[in-house]
């Protein structure tokens, strides 16, 4: 394979509002959270591309009920690795993975760095590389444009701690995220932040992509460190926001996040 083919990032839309992602060099493909393995199989098809290996986040049906259609279809699709998280349970998984694992992806010529980012689900997994386009993350359901993963298997302070970790990666980091929620997220975010100017010029941008059909996936760290509430708890708007809700809730960053995750789970816009 020639190292002048580049890298792409195909989003593979599934179910309601899932992307399913490929990361793709020359004629092979990686895929991420295959959810569904027909959508996976027609871009593979579109793009005459041959799957090499499959990369797991965490253990809901929606990222991972593709697998075994996928792992099945041919002989030689048996033998592909599965990567995904040491603490979930996922029975397909082959390479059992957690914080500060490395996979190298040779098919596709990537490296991915493994985050523990646990709370969505108790084992939750991100993958993070770096690409001749910039940094990349692919995180599941722990962080949302403008928003972040319901708390289902761990706790406030567990979630935020794994937000504070994907925080500290490059700002100009661009996040593959599993769902497209950005607008019923914005519509939160701004009941948060009324007054984040960075969050009303976004509100526009994303209403005039949905519109058009377009995805609001990727976004860029430095931009949610702007506007999503989630990686917002020590900020005084923020703060404030949840002293309102509840008293007590600016006492310290578990308290404010804590607080304006459980009005997200409550938020009818
Ligand atoms: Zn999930
Ligand atoms: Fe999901």
């Amino acid at each position: 394979m020639s190292v002048a083919e580049a890298l792409s990032i195909i989003a593979v839309p599934a179910f309601a509002d899932n992307y399913l992602w490929l990361i793709v060099r020359g004629r092979m493909a990686v895929a991420v959270d295959p959810g569904d393995a027909a959508p996976i199989e027609a871009a593979l098809a579109a793009h005459q591309l041959t799957l090499a290996a499959i990369v797991l986040t965490h253990h809901h049906r929606d990222h991972i009920g593709g697998v075994n259609a996928l792992r099945s279809a041919t002989p030689e699709r048996q033998r592909i690795p599965v990567y995904g998280p040491r603490h979930d349970p996922i029975a397909a998984v082959t390479v059992a993975l957690g914080q500060g694992d490395r996979v190298q992806l040779d098919a596709i010529e990537l490296e991915l760095e493994v985050l523990d980012v646990p709370g969505h689900t108790a084992g939750h997994i991100a993958y993070f590389g770096q690409t001749a386009d910039g940094p990349v993350l692919f995180c599941g359901d722990t962080l949302f444009a403008t928003g972040c993963g319901r708390i289902f298997e761990g706790t406030p302070t567990q979630m935020l701690a794994s937000l504070d970790r994907l925080a500290a990666l490059p700002p100009t980091t661009a996040i593959y995220c599993a769902h497209e929620y950005t607008l019923a997220n914005i519509h939160f975010a701004r009941a948060v932040e009324p007054d984040n100017l960075d969050l009303q010029a976004w509100e526009t941008i994303a209403v005039q992509r949905r519109a058009a059909g377009q995805s609001t996936v990727p976004t860029r760290m430095g931009h949610e460190l702007r506007t999503n509430p989630f990686l917002r708890s020590r900020s005084a708007a923020v703060r404030a926001a949840a002293e309102r809700r509840v008293s007590g809730a600016s006492a310290d960053a578990v308290a404010t996040f804590t607080a304006i995750r459980e009005w997200k789970n409550d938020f009818r816009a």
